[in-house]
């Protein structure tokens, strides 16, 4: 038996998503900038897929632009609302500590092109203060820049909230909303959003694709030039198989969202009061303030490395910290973001359950992770030197 949770890597792809591909890597294989049916057919199954995706989110078809996922989503909306801003003499970007890497990362290197960016730490339940953001507004901001939920701790921004407060001073707002859409109501004209990304294979679509919401009015630079796919931002024969896929997902995962949210909210709770009886354990993150999926633990004295390969062993695909950081031996910026130590951070466990898991799934991981925790530190120098007293103790 395996049990796979770990589904804010990626997730398995849907029927719908995978029938709804199909003729478009068989029959309708068309560039859909020819002229002839073939082409048109594929032209006109991306334009569905267009407002299929506006749909889901309260935007208009015009206002989205298909890409090759999350992470180039996140590059061109920071880049095109940095850009123009720059144009009116304004460098300053506000964002958090706990964002994904492909934001991060792109401001980073913003830094060195000129820009200042102020990275707003976040509260010990991993969620960031709205006011503090509300007060580093000034007229030198061009881009605020906050993720809708947190993939490592699964935590809920107050979008809506700091969104309001940018409309109201004309700030271009993005969010990473990658482990949000699809998974959680989004609604970009209630939430105040002026670009959003979002992952096809985050919500049961394919890998390599993905949209970037951008609001009419605000303007995009390109990434890629070329020719003129996509009005023109975005060149590149497009992912026709993949994009018409990922709007079947996102469509199916969207009328689905009140049900599995019950069904999940239900299961993470069990799965967090089972595995809060472990001693010297901690819950990371926000408890009711959370996606309906998610729980991270640290458990002190042990290696989450560790710990993965044992549950493996187990059949049970987990994760520690987030995919794009396993192999380093950083601990999670994150879990050092919302006030872990170093050696507390290195061990814990990240679980995001799918729509399809069961209590008797639950109660089996509960019970693995016990086994696996206590078995981890029968032999952990560390834990030997906590129980012995010359440590102490942090969780
Ligand atoms: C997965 C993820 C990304 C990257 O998306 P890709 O489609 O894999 O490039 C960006 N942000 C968050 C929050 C994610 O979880």
């Amino acid at each position: 038996m395996r049990i796979y949770a770990d589904n804010a890597a990626t997730t398995k792809m849907s029927k719908a998503a995978i029938e709804a591909m199909m003729p478009y890597i068989t029959d309708i294989f068309g560039n859909p900038s020819s002229l002839y049916s073939e082409g048109q057919r594929a032209k006109e199954a991306i334009e569905n897929a267009r407002e299929t995706v506006g749909r889901c989110i309260g935007a208009s078809p015009k206002e989205i632009y298909f890409t090759s996922g999350g992470s180039e989503a996140d590059n061109q909306a920071l880049r095109s609302a940095v850009y123009e801003g720059k144009i009116k003499g304004k460098t300053k970007i506000i964002t958090d500590t706990i964002e994904h890497h492909a934001v991060l990362h792109t401001l980073k290197k913003l830094e060195k092109e000129g820009f200042e960016v102020v990275y707003l730490p976040v509260g010990k339940n991993g969620i960031v203060n709205a006011d503090d953001v509300i007060n580093e507004l000034d007229d030198k901001t061009c881009l605020v820049t906050v993720m809708y939920a947190n993939n490592e701790i699964g935590t809920v921004q107050p979008i809506r909230k700091i969104g309001e407060a940018c409309r109201r001073r004309n700030i271009v707002f993005h969010t990473d909303a990658v482990q949000a859409v699809g998974h959680i109501p989004v609604n970009v004209t209630a939430d105040n959003v002026d670009m959003l990304s979002a992952s096809a294979h985050k919500f049961h679509g394919p890998k390599g694709v993905g949209f970037l919401y951008v609001r009419k009015g605000v303007r995009l630079h390109n990434l890629i030039e070329g020719g003129a796919q996509e009005r023109g931002k975005r060149a590149g024969t497009e992912n026709v198989p993949g994009i018409v896929s990922a709007a079947a997902a996102l469509e199916e995962a969207v009328s689905d969202i009140d049900k599995n949210t019950e069904k999940l909210t239900h299961l993470r709770d069990r799965l967090i009061k089972g595995l809060s009886e472990i001693p010297h354990s901690a819950l990371n993150g926000d408890l009711k303030e959370r996606l309906p999926s998610n729980v991270n633990f640290c458990f002190e004295g042990i290696e989450g490395e560790s710990l993965l390969l044992l549950l493996d062993d187990k059949g049970i695909s987990a994760s520690s910290g987030s995919a794009c950081t396993s192999g380093s031996l950083d601990p999670s910026h994150v879990l050092l973001a919302i006030g872990r130590p170093h050696d507390v951070a290195h061990g814990s466990l990240r679980l995001t359950l799918g729509e399809n898991a069961t209590e008797e799934e639950v109660d089996y991981i509960v019970s693995a992770v016990k086994e696996v925790v206590s078995y981890l530190r029968g032999f952990s120098p560390v834990w030997r030197d906590l129980c012995a007293g010359k440590s102490k103790f942090l969780l």
